[in-house]
């Protein structure tokens, strides 16, 4: 069985925290020992496991990004977004967490983060959660 999470996105890049999203279709599916995987459905896109307590973490990687990856390099996709196509490469469509105790296992500072590199846009994360045998 494949879950979904829906992530709406309302700027062309921003890290939207989907931390909670994921502990409830975790807690839901009742899996006490097992795994989360999280696969995001675009090209444009990514996901990433990061720093949660200070926002501006998120800000200097989307900086960064911009800078290493920039609008108005000569590309030649007609789409004119391949830089998101680039970053989406970079930072990945996939993570996988462990889940102990009915939790996902994070770190005390660890979020987990949908990464929006086209938007604004309606986006789509697969989860698939398997237990233990
Ligand atoms: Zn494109």
């Amino acid at each position: 069985m494949i879950r979904y999470i829906e992530v709406k996105s309302r700027t062309r890049s921003e890290f939207i925290d989907i931390t909670d999203e994921v502990r409830e279709l975790v807690r839901k599916a009742n899996v006490n020992n097992g795994v989360c995987h999280l696969f995001v459905l675009h090209t444009t896109a990514g996901i990433t496991v990061n720093e949660g307590a200070d926002p501006a973490v998120q800000r200097d990687m989307i900086t960064f990004l911009n800078k290493l990856v920039p609008t108005d390099h000569y590309f030649t996709h007609s789409e004119g977004n391949s830089d998101a196509h680039i970053k989406s490469s970079m930072v990945g469509t996939s993570q996988t967490l462990l889940i102990e105790g009915g939790k996902p296992v994070l770190g005390t500072w660890q979020s987990v983060y949908f990464c929006e590199f086209d938007g604004p846009r309606q986006r789509r994360i697969a989860v698939k959660i398997t237990a233990d045998e």
